[in-house]
């Protein structure tokens, strides 16, 4: 049967092709679902692959192919129905679960074939080695991979708090323990291909509690985007113990990605990743070194006067951060804009990267409300355009608005993009109190002369706004 090598082949290119395009998708709103289908279909083609083996002949017991279609329909169902039911704002504890999906099937396919070897030794001890090696990555990583993302999960959930001992030096020993002993059962596994073995899965799988559990809420994003990296390093481990170069391409590159992305986030968070992953569960104070003062000219006014404002505005920007989603009021937020849009208003929306709690959290929160993409604008489109602002209206968000990450070198947000704001005419920020965002620290804008504060929770504060806008007939035509 020589005629499958070359369909194979072509499978196999075909789902690289895919998984590619369906990554670069990814980095726009506009062709992310398409991009998700693709990157679907890739992953299809490449469980189908695996049913035609690499000598050009279906060489796997028919046993095999109904185990592999059997464990594809099941995973395929379960991954459906989980995306299916799940809420926009449980994505971070889903993608958690994801990866460590992904990080288990690395670790199953290793163990499998630690196991069982089905090498007849006819690789010699070099090509011996390399398996062994092969196997050892793809345990270490795919095991920290799957107990990592559980405790990540199960952290974002609630269903795990911080222990006060991983606060401590302690948990240093603890991870440098579990990391020592894991090294000594790789040392052996890669030698005999057989001892060492558990000792490596559990000593990894102890090693990626010990390592995500100090770490923050606030942090947690940050972590799953690591952990997501992982598990396409642990796909690649996988992909050379099997010899899959599907497999090592397509783990490359999803390691690749969820490096990048990484990267990004501490960026837009002014973090190092060494402070992320050894700093532990950093509260707002301890964040705080400087930046710190009292408010001396807060000026707080009524949504009456805010409606007012808005009614004379001919360009607004909405500026969304944690507090909105918070307070779930992007449905809210969508009937003010529209009454706005209804009087011509110019609106638009400044999203910052890691305005929320993860990557894309406002990007996704107002696609729930309807708001329609072209109306969204990234940070460094809108940053010019701020002078040009009649209205800015804050809703929830603090430390992305906050001017000192530009003008206090002592400042912890000192550093950090933001969005530039108080460049507008009229600034409004909605928010409860005067309590501190992320940073812990205070936030220069809300001194500033041509800022003013409309307290209350943000979709109170625009349900009375709302009202307001109504009573002033903005927005009803005729
Ligand atoms: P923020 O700095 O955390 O501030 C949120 C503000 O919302 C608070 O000042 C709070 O003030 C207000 N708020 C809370 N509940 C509210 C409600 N129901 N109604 C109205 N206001 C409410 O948020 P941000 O400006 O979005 O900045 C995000 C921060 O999170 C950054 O420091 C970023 O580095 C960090 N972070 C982001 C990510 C990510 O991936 N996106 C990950 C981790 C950390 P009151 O309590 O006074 O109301």
């Amino acid at each position: 049967m020589t005629f499958i090598a070359p369909i194979k082949f072509a499978i196999d290119l075909l789902a690289v092709l895919l998984l590619a395009l369906g990554i670069k998708g990814l980095s726009k709103v506009r062709s992310a679902r398409e991009a998700n289908r693709l990157a679907g279909i890739a992953m299809m083609l490449a469980a189908f692959g695996v049913l035609l083996n690499s000598q050009g002949t279906i060489g796997i017991s028919i046993n095999s192919w109904i185990w592999i279609i059997c464990g594809t329909l099941i995973g395929g169902l379960l991954g459906a129905l989980t995306a299916k039911r799940v809420p926009m704002t449980a994505m971070p504890e889903i993608v958690a679960l994801f990866n460590g999906c992904g990080g288990m099937s690395s670790l199953l396919v290793a163990l499998g074939v630690a196991l069982f070897p089905s090498s007849d030794g006819s690789d010699g001890f070099v090509g011996e080695l390399i398996r062994n090696f092969s196997i050892v990555v793809s345990l270490f990583v795919g095991a920290i991979t799957f107990s990592g993302s559980i405790v990540a999960m199960a952290k974002l959930q609630g269903w795990l708090s911080t222990p006060s001992w991983t606060q401590s030096k302690a948990r240093h020993f603890f991870n440098i323990f579990c990391a020592v002993l894991a090294l000594i059962g790789g040392i052996y596994l890669s030698i005999d291909g057989q001892n060492g073995l558990f000792l490596i899965v559990i000593a990894s799988s102890l090693l990626g509690i010990g390592v995500t559990l100090p770490i923050g809420g606030a942090d947690m994003p940050v972590v799953i985007s690591l952990l997501n990296s992982y598990s396409g390093v642990a796909a690649a481990a996988a992909g050379f113990v099997v010899g899959s170069q599907l497999l090592i391409v397509a783990g490359a590159m999803v390691g690749a990605a969820g490096l990048i992305l990484t990267q990004v986030m501490c960026d837009g968070m002014n973090r190092s990743l060494v402070s992320v992953l050894f700093g532990g569960a950093l509260g707002s104070s301890s964040v705080a070194s400087g930046g710190g003062g009292e408010y001396t000219n807060i000026t707080s006014c009524s949504p009456e006067e805010c409606a007012l404002s808005l009614e004379a505005a001919e360009r607004v920007v909405i500026v969304p951060g944690y507090g909105l989603a918070v307070a779930q009021a992007q449905h809210t937020l969508r009937e003010v804009t529209r009454v706005l849009e209804n009087a011509e208003i110019e609106v638009t929306y400044a999203i910052h990267p890691v305005a929320g709690r993860m990557p894309g959290h406002m990007n996704v929160l107002l696609a729930e409300a309807d708001v329609p993409y072209e109306q969204l604008k990234e940070m460094d489109v809108i940053n010019p355009e701020f002078p040009a602002t009649d209205v800015v209206l804050v809703l929830g968000a603090n430390d992305v608005v906050n001017p000192q990450a530009k003008t206090d070198q002592s400042s912890p947000l000192y550093g950090m993009p933001v969005l530039d704001v108080q460049e507008a005419r009229t600034v409004f920020v909605v928010k409860r109190g005067m309590s501190a965002g992320y940073s812990g620290i205070k936030n220069d804008l809300f001194d500033l002369p041509n800022t003013s504060m409309v307290f209350g929770d943000a979709k109170k504060v625009l349900g009375d706004l709302l009202l307001e806008l109504k009573d002033l007939g903005v927005g009803s035509k005729g």
